[in-house]
């Protein structure tokens, strides 16, 4: 695409030209690719690890994706792509790992926020090998990148439309599937010993300004005790009331309860969206899960991925899409003169 570094200096030059209404929350529903405006940035300390962690999102071109630099290893090691080839199935959160072993954990909400505005195209450079949990939810993740802005990029989108139902599931019961539906949607049902968390359903859409309303703020949870096993396991280590929902015998121990109701189911609602842009570009289908959790979305993504009979990629305006009758926006079209 050779008209691309010019149309985007264009643009950088003349911000007046890009209307200043299209903030995060008009760019799921349009048919072009996106990348960060400038470099957005984050800090904070790791779950599992307690070490401080800096977080660069910087703007990338079309059709590289979402790619990970981990920038405290060797120059030649430190690319880790966020797609469902690179990801292994991990109980408590998702891991990725490139051909030469560097992993990178506990990006779901890094991804979720991504999927969620319809952020198509970014490097993401780490110094270490886990994101900053933050306030357990994507909801700064969100404000980072509305403070530098989305743009659009010179090429279309593409799609990954599901065509036929695949399932996968796991000993514990967990169980999941994918199947044929005009848009994203997420349907999740949890069910917790514990009656603070109880049972919860939560039926998710995916459209403009959706994610922003629905999911951003709703922070992970645990229960006390799980905390202590994993503590004693060497495992969230940094973790606090800070960055999860804790409950214990029935109560929320968090000072102020809840931010949203149903914010537990709301939460893995999050966590799914998260996977599911695993499978490397936005996707159409409708899931429905029991008792979600990484590993069983993991798998759902590689049951997908392995059966090239289940879905179809299309890109936006194609004859195939349902995009054809979207007018294209002066804007985009100055960029993709
Ligand atoms: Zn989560």
């Amino acid at each position: 695409m050779g008209t691309a570094p010019d149309a985007s200096q264009k643009r950088k030059n003349d911000r007046s030209s890009m209307p200043d209404t299209l903030t995060y929350n008009g760019f799921v529903d349009q048919p072009f690719q996106t990348t960060v405006r400038e470099v957005a940035q984050l800090e904070g300390i790791g779950l599992h690890s307690g070490r401080f962690v800096r977080v660069s999102i910087c703007p990338a071109p079309a059709n590289s994706g979402i790619k990970f630099r981990r920038i405290d290893v060797d120059g030649q090691l430190q690319t880790v792509i966020a797609h469902a080839s690179y990801a292994e199935q991990a109980r408590l959160c998702t891991r990725i790992v490139n051909s030469e072993g560097i992993t990178l954990e506990t990006i779901e909400h890094l991804m979720a926020a991504f999927a969620g505005v319809g952020l198509d195209n970014a490097t993401i450079e780490i110094d270490a090998s886990e994101a900053p949990i933050l306030d357990g939810s994507s909801q700064p993740v969100l404000e980072a990148l509305n403070n530098v802005g989305i743009e659009l990029l010179p090429a279309r989108r593409k799609y990954m439309i599901v065509t036929k139902p695949v399932e996968a599931q796991l000993d514990c019961g967990a169980w999941a599937r994918l199947e044929p539906a005009e848009q994203l949607q997420i349907d999740v049902k949890i069910e917790f010993d514990d009656r603070a968390i109880g049972h919860q359903s939560f039926s998710y859409t995916h459209h403009d300004g959706s994610f922003a309303t629905e999911l951003a703020a709703a922070r992970t949870f645990c229960q006390l005790r799980d905390v202590e096993l994993m503590q004693n396991a060497g495992r969230a280590l940094g973790g606090s009331l800070n960055n999860a929902v804790v409950v214990d015998d029935g109560e929320i121990l968090n000072e102020g309860g809840l931010r949203i109701e149903r914010e537990f189911a709301r939460h893995k609602a999050l966590d799914c969206l998260g996977d599911l842009f695993l499978v490397g570009m936005p996707i159409k289908a409708k899931m429905t899960a029991l008792r979600p959790g990484h590993a069983l979305s993991t798998k759902l993504v590689h049951a997908l991925l392995n059966d090239p009979t289940a879905y179809k990629v299309i890109e936006a305006g194609s004859e195939h899409s349902r995009s054809d009758s979207f007018a294209m926006p002066e804007y985009a079209a100055a960029a993709m003169a």
